[in-house]
């Protein structure tokens, strides 16, 4: 679960906008911006004030306007995206095949449980095909999934493990395979070098167009019709 400390959620009025954006300590006194599944994340030591940080996001949303926000992946208790759709949360059983909405057991306390017990297993079978499409023998490597504050996937060699952040499902399935695919390159390339995006590109020509869409919370990629239900 998310284990970090959310200090609060602040509300910045901006073209005509209200941004929701949350607020997390840090302990170094750098201001730090981060675009995260459809958010922005402010990390910050509270010794500066609200009024100030509330002026330089602002200025950091007026620099980076082609970027959309305001969109979680997760509304507790209403809805969460999947493989690029949004679903409603539900705890009734009749609904479980339903395409509208994203069951999870009553018994259970929190639905993203569930959601990363559905990720697993989604990404397992992804990993296990595009490795042998790339003809990699990775039998005896542990697939995991985390809440990462600094990468969508990772790869270890040494300890024969392969982490993604778990709300990586919120992305539609090429978003997410360009990651499996990035992960699973890592066998050949320790390095983000030359040769390790040309060995991404091979298998995932369009590899930058979905890193874009990954980065800027497009979860639904090329037709993002939240995006567009906006702008009209
Ligand atoms: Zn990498």
């Amino acid at each position: 679960m998310d284990k970090r400390k959310i200090l609060s959620t602040i509300e910045v009025k901006y073209n005509d906008k209200a941004v929701k954006v949350n607020l997390y300590y840090s302990p170094c006194k750098r201001i730090i911006f981060r675009f995260s599944y459809g958010e922005l994340e402010i990390y910050y030591h509270t010794i500066i004030g609200q009024e100030k940080l509330k002026n330089y996001c602002i200025e950091f949303l007026k620099k980076n306007k082609n970027f959309f926000l305001n969109r979680p992946y997760y509304k507790e208790g209403l809805y969460i995206f999947v493989r690029g759709k949004k679903k409603y949360l539900t705890t009734d059983i009749h609904l479980k095949n339903n395409q509208t909405f994203f069951y999870y057991p009553k018994n259970s306390i929190d639905p993203i449980k569930q959601y990363k017990r559905d990720f697993l297993e989604y990404a397992t079978i992804k990993i296990k095909e595009y490795s042998k499409k790339m003809n990699i023998d990775i039998s005896d490597y542990k697939i995991r999934t985390i809440l990462s504050l600094s990468y969508y996937g990772c790869f270890m060699k040494k300890d024969r493990q392969i982490k993604f952040d778990y709300r990586l499902f919120a992305f539609k399935d090429e978003i997410m395979d360009s990651v499996f695919y990035h992960e699973l390159a890592h066998y050949f390339e320790p390095k983000h070098n030359d040769r390790f995006y040309t060995i991404v590109q091979l298998y995932c020509p369009d590899y930058f167009k979905y890193h874009f869409y990954l980065t800027h919370g497009y979860f639904q990629g090329d037709l993002d019709v939240y995006e567009k239900s906006i702008n009209n």
